[in-house]
């Protein structure tokens, strides 16, 4: 396992990461979720990716069962939770100092941790003051409850307002920011937060490094029974039946031919290709059982693969480089 600094942090976090979004509790249960994440952390994986939203909570019950039972010193692994939808009541959710503040204390609890590694403000919210966000982080970091903050799926102009008031009230700037990033989902990480990594340091936790499987091939025919698609989440069923679905998996097929050609398979060329990005930190794996970890794992293996020469021609295929900005 290669190991990455967070950004400007002095945090290394092993390149490939383990979350639990969909998978724990809705299609794995404890002894599975014990032994995938035994198999992540014999494999060097120090970080693992939670957050309250995750099957109301549950996720994180069930991953601090895991903490608990595997006796794992403290100082080998990090853990992450994830503040923003924590329930309906109008106190339940979003960036107030309050929600901030009772998400972690909750967090703390279900993972059974004295402190959290990284804490991220799942989304922006924009009916809470960005002072009033960056002051309850700053709070919870100078309490020990949280070593790192930063965010997910926000602008660049957002981040920017929080490193502005961090840096004008000498509070704890944000070190991280969570994006979605495969090879269909590019924009933030290569363009939008180009600026950030130069100015900032900023580092990135990438989700979805397989587009939710699209990019291990499987629904080239269909939707399997028993994956995730098959599941019943409307917005990513919605994704894979409209155009911009079909075209990925179209995509998906050519890739699978190129991939072939070089003697590794899609789900090593989709994750290596992540890897191949410096800004990302870490690319968090999502898995649902110790098969498919295995040999998400292995994906480190064939980055050496991924010569100039076979970037462009994969870039050639999915067509989805951003523009870049103009340089006057
Ligand atoms: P992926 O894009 O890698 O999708 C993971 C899913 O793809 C698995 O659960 C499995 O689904 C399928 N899959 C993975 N590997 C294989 C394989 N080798 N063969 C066949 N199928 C495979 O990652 P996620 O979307 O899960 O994202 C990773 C993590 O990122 C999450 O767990 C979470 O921690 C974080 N995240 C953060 C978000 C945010 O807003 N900050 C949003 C989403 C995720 P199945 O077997 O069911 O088909």
């Amino acid at each position: 396992m290669n190991y990455r600094r967070l950004g400007k942090s002095g945090l290394k976090l092993s390149e490939f990461s383990y979350g639990s979004w969909v998978t724990f509790s809705f299609q794995l249960d404890a002894s599975i979720a014990t032994e995938c994440m035994k198999t992540a952390y014999d494999a060097g994986v120090n970080f693992f990716d939670n957050a309250e939203a995750y099957a109301e909570g549950q996720s994180e019950v069930i991953m601090g069962k895991v903490l608990r039972d595997m006796e794992w010193p403290r100082d080998s692994y990090c853990v992450s939770s994830k503040v923003f939808w924590g329930g309906e009541k109008p106190t339940q959710r979003g960036l107030s100092r309050k929600h901030i503040h009772d998400a972690c204390h909750a967090a703390l609890k279900r993972l059974r941790v004295d402190y959290l590694d990284l804490f991220f403000c799942h989304r922006p919210d924009r009916q809470t003051p960005i002072e009033e966000t960056v002051r309850a982080m700053d709070s919870l970091i100078r309490q020990g409850k949280v070593l790192y903050w930063g965010t997910s799926e926000w602008s660049a102009d957002e981040i920017r307002a929080a490193y502005g008031e961090a840096k004008q009230h000498n509070l704890e700037p944000p070190t991280m920011e969570q994006p979605q990033y495969n090879c269909f989902v590019r924009d933030k990480m290569e363009k939008e937060y180009l600026r950030l990594f130069e100015d900032e340091g900023l580092g990135t936790t990438i989700w979805s490094p397989l587009a939710s499987g699209i990019l291990t091939g499987k629904y080239g025919d269909g939707i399997p029974s028993g994956s995730r698609m098959a599941l019943d989440i409307d917005f990513l069923k919605g994704r894979l039946e409209s155009e911009v679905g079909k075209n990925m998996i179209h995509k998906t097929k050519t890739l699978t031919s190129l991939s072939d050609g070089i003697g590794i398979s899609l789900v090593d060329l989709s994750l290596g290709w992540c890897l191949k990005n410096p800004n990302v930190s870490t690319v968090i794996l999502g898995a649902s059982n110790v098969d498919q970890l295995k040999e998400n794992l292995k994906a480190a293996e064939a980055v050496d693969k991924l010569t100039p020469d076979v970037m462009e021609r994969i870039e050639a295929v999915v067509q989805s480089k951003p523009e870049a900005w103009t340089d006057w």
